[in-house]
C-alpha cells in the first residue's frame, strides 16, 4: 500500500526531483524513481513509502531476541517487518526479506493496520512491539503509528536497527520508541563501505544521540573471520563504546554463520568470540555477551560490584532475576536498563 512519506523535500519549488530526510542515504530520487532502498518512490514530486499496512513477518519472539538484555528482561515481543532494507550487507541472516525489493523486484506482505497489530501484541501477552528483522527505518511510517497504538495500550516499542536513520527520524522516535539494539559492524569505514554499502560516521553519530535522546541502547557486533576479528579492531570498538556511552552499555558479540554472498565463509570459531569477550571486559564494558552460541556461560548479567549473577539465562530463556528495584540483590550495585 503507499502512503505518503514523512521526512522528504523538494530540491526547488519548481523541480519535481525529491531528497529523502530518512536515513543518511539521503537520496535524492527523480519522479518515477525509487531510492536506494527501493521502497520509497517519487510519484510526480510527492515521495510515497510503499511498504506502509502490510508486513511480511509476524512473531511473538523474546526480548532477548532482539537482542536485548537489559529492557524488561524475560518478557515477550511482537516482532514484525515488512521487505527492503537501506543496507545490502553481503552477509544478511534476512537477505530473503531484506533484499526482496532490490533483487525480486517485489514487495509482499500481509495486511495489518497499526491498530491490528497493537492488539495482536497485547492479546498474546507480549510486553512491547519491537520493529526488526529488516530496516525499521525504512518502514518509519508503519512503526511511527503502530508505536501510537502501541503506547495505547501500554506496550513499549523497540527498534534493532543498523543505526543509520538521520538525526530527523531520530528525534521523531524520541518519546515513542523505548529501546533499540544497534549493530555497530565495525570500526572501518572501508569495511561499511565495501560490505554493507554505506558509511561509517553516520551510525557512531547517532549513537551517541540514541543515548542524549534518552532511548535504552544496547549495541551488536557480528563477529566475522577474517573481516573485523582482529584484536585490533575488536578493542577500537570497545573502547569507542566506552568512551563515547559508557561502561554500561550492553555490547553483544554474535556468530557468524555461513549466509547469502558469504556462504562461502565458515561461522566464526567461539575462541574468537571469547578472544572478543575479553577485549570488551578488559576495555571496561560492565556487560558483555556472547550471542548465536546457545548455552555459553556469558549468557548471564554479572553484577559489576560484587559479581554475582542477577540476571540468569540460557539461550533465550530467563531463568531467575536477582534483583531489588533495579539493583543488585545481594550488594546493592544499580544494573543499568528498564524495567530491570
Ligand atoms: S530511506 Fe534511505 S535509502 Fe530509502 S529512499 Fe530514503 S534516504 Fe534513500
Amino acid at each position: 500500500m503507499t502512503h505518503e512519506a514523512i521526512l522528504w523535500e523538494r530540491l526547488a519549488p519548481d523541480d519535481l526531483r525529491v531528497r529523502c530526510n530518512l536515513c543518511a542515504h539521503r537520496c535524492v530520487i527523480p519522479p518515477g524513481r525509487q531510492g536506494v532502498c527501493r521502497v520509497r518512490a517519487n510519484h510526480d514530486g510527492t515521495l510515497f513509502t510503499q511498504v506502509y499496512g502490510s508486513t511480511i513477518a509476524q512473531h511473538v519472539d523474546p526480548i532477548e531476541k532482539k537482542p536485548l538484555f537489559h529492557f524488561h528482561p524475560g518478557s515477550k515481543s511482537f516482532s514484525i517487518a515488512t521487505p527492503g532494507c537501506n543496507f545490502r550487507c553481503a552477509f544478511c541472516q534476512n537477505w530473503e526479506i531484506s533484499q526482496m525489493p532490490r533483487e525480486q523486484g517485489t514487495i509482499l506482505g500481509q495486511a495489518a493496520t497499526p491498530a491490528a497489530i497493537a492488539a495482536a501484541a497485547l492479546r498474546t501477552g507480549c510486553a512491547s512491539v519491537a520493529y526488526t528483522y529488516t530496516e525499521p527505518t525504512i518502514f518509519a511510517e508503519y512503526a511511527l503509528d503502530t508505536a501510537r497504538e502501541a503506547r495505547k495500550l501500554g506496550l513499549k516499542n523497540v527498534f534493532v536497527s543498523n543505526g543509520y536513520m538521520t538525526p530527523e527520524l531520530l528525534h521523531e522516535m524520541a518519546g515513542l520508541i523505548d529501546g533499540i539494539n544497534v549493530d555497530l559492524k565495525a570500526g572501518r569505514g572501508d569495511f561499511y563501505r565495501r560490505i554493507s554499502g554505506a558509511a561509517l560516521e553516520p551510525v557512531l553519530r547517532n549513537l551517541t544521540l540514541i543515548q542524549e535522546l534518552g532511548i535504552w541502547l544496547e549495541v551488536t557486533t557480528l563477529v566475522i573471520p577474517g573481516m573485523n576479528d582482529s584484536d585490533d579492531e575488536l578493542r577500537w570498538v570497545a573502547q569507542y563504546l566506552v568512551k563515547e556511552l559508557g561502561p554500561d552499555v550492553p555490547w553483544h558479540i554474535s556468530r557468524f554463520y555461513p549466509q547469502y554472498e558469504m556462504s562461502d565463509v565458515p561461522p566464526t570459531p567461539i575462541s574468537s568470540l571469547e578472544r572478543a569477550w575479553h577485549v570488551g571486559r578488559e576495555s571496561g564494558l560492565h556487560y558483555v555477551y556472547v550471542g548465536n552460541v546457545p548455552g555459553h556461560n556469558t549468557e548471564s548479567t554479572f553484577c559489576p560490584g560484587c559479581g554475582r549473577v542477577v540476571i540468569e539465562r540460557t539461550g533465550y530463556e530467563v531463568y531467575r532475576q536477582d534483583l531489588k528495584n533495579g539493583a543488585c540483590a545481594n550488594c546493592g550495585t544499580s544494573i543499568a536498563g528498564i524495567g530491570l
